[in-house]
């Protein structure tokens, strides 16, 4: 509080406040400091203008100053534990990536590399060519091509194949993607007219039939990867349509959304089609996502036919989308997890938790309850709950994973409150996000891997007085 006087002449100067900063000026530097000052000082004046009497001494002063400096840095992209119970969280950063694709990124952007350099002829080489041939090697793709994310590849694939021209999709595929990409808004943007066919629940192969003409462009099918159309329905398979497209010799092109290399079946997982099977059943092009179930990092994949891939390569927006040399590093080295099957479920970090077993999960839950009960105190009952984990990303949505959470409810009459807690979680340095359902605080030990137990428990360590 100030005592008396104007108050706005109590305000020290930016120039006398910095001769007490040295500490923080070793921190952060001079310039950040001095307009850190600036801007706090400011906020004084305003605040002092609308009749508040803040604190000004020195220390107070200082303090501020500190809070604001701290908060700037803790703004950056930070990791942080994922107790959601959905695997692939797209606001979380989706695939968590392997340390032989970082040590790959590291290795390539130290330094120069040879990104469009070809070592054997010592001429211009291909950005691309390392990744395409894994794609194709893994795929059974005669080409394949790479981009910033799969809308992009979308994008791209049909502003090449399309443009000005019409492209029939049936009523039950014109899916929205986690709110911002909507397939009737990405035809549109890239030129192709989107021509609605069948209805919701049901599209025959008569109905593409009909739609054909002259200025049709190509056939799409759309992976409805986040929803799923019970009951009375119908939907042209892959193989059907690419007959009726090569009667008309028009290009099939299917979205596949997630787009997995693995054989699920085999992995003990819900089916999903793989992107083999989907060009075995007839499709041109293939557009899939890095960072879903392949595990990589966000990127989009093209693969398919030879001189279709070439004309996207040659469309001058894919230079706009195309990718960089830590996403293309990082891509390499998770395709190459892929070639030796028997070991991808366990090196590929999405794989190796999608299938986690529940008994290896409440293993891990029997094992931390304990330290997190402590933590927690009178005011909260944790005990062990069944549930299930979703794969996330648009990707399999009714089919869930059976797992375990640590699940945090309020004791009766303690006035604790889930998101309270939710809150205090999320506020350490290494932030843990569960799930509030039903009054209780869901800790889903699905994608807590052993490394990071030490981590979880510690974050705890901010409850104890
Ligand atoms: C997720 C998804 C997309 C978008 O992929 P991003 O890699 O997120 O850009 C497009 N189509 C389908 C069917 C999808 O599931």
């Amino acid at each position: 509080m100030n005592s008396g006087g104007n108050p706005f002449r109590q305000l020290p100067s930016v120039d006398a406040l910095l001769r007490s900063c040295d500490a923080e000026i070793a921190t952060w530097g001079h310039s950040r400091v001095t307009t850190t000052l600036r801007g706090l000082l400011a906020e004084l004046r305003g605040a002092i203008a609308g009749g508040a009497a803040p604190d000004l001494a020195d220390d107070a002063l200082r303090g501020l100053l500190r809070a604001r400096l701290e908060a700037g840095e803790s703004a950056a992209l930070a990791p942080l534990l994922n107790l959601t119970g959905t695997v692939l969280h797209t606001n979380l950063g989706r695939a968590p990536l392997p340390p032989e694709a970082l040590a790959a990124v590291v290795a390539v952007s130290t330094g120069a590399s040879n990104l469009e350099y070809d070592l054997d002829s010592g001429g211009r080489g291909e950005r691309e060519t390392h990744v395409e041939a894994l794609v194709c090697e893994l795929t059974g793709a005669e080409a394949a091509t790479a981009v910033n994310n799969n809308a992009a590849a979308v994008l791209l694939t049909l502003n090449t194949l399309a443009l000005g021209r019409e492209v029939p999709v049936s009523r039950g595929e014109l899916v929205e993607i986690g709110g911002s990409f909507r397939i009737p808004d990405v035809m549109a943007r890239s030129g192709a007219r989107l021509v609605e066919i069948g209805a919701t629940n049901r599209t025959h192969l008569k109905d593409y039939r009909n739609a054909i003409g002259a200025d049709t462009a190509l056939l799409m099918k759309v992976h409805t990867s986040n929803y799923e159309v019970r009951g009375f329905t119908r939907a042209v398979t892959e193989a059907e349509l690419a007959a009726l497209a090569q009667e008309h010799a028009l290009p099939l092109v299917v979205d596949l959304g997630s787009g997995n290399l693995a054989d699920f079946a085999a992995l003990g997982l819900p089916q999903e089609p793989t992107v083999s099977a989907v060009l075995d059943a007839g499709a041109d092009l293939v557009t899939f996502s890095g960072d879903k179930l392949l595990g990589g990092p966000q990127a989009g994949i093209i693969a398919g036919r030879a001189d279709l891939v070439e004309a996207v390569r040659r469309n001058p927006l894919k230079r706009a989308l195309r990718l960089d040399k830590m996403t293309l590093a990082a891509l390499a080295e998770i395709l190459k997890l892929y070639r030796d099957p028997d070991s991808v479920a366990r090196r590929l970090p999405t794989l190796r938790l999608l299938t986690r077993a529940r008994e290896d999960i409440e293993r891990q839950a029997q094992a931390l309850l304990p330290p997190v009960r402590a933590a927690l105190g009178t005011d909260w009952q944790v005990d062990i709950a069944e549930c299930h984990s979703q794969i996330g990303s648009g990707s399999l949505p009714v089919d869930t994973l059976p797992s375990a959470a640590l699940r945090c409810t309020p004791a009766p009459d303690s006035g604790a409150d889930p998101a309270a807690l939710a809150a205090i979680l999320r506020s350490g340095p290494l932030p843990v996000i569960g799930r509030i359902h039903r009054n209780a605080l869901w800790l889903d030990l699905r994608c807590l891997e052993e490394d990071q137990e030490a981590a979880f428990t510690a974050q705890f360590g901010i409850l104890s007085p």
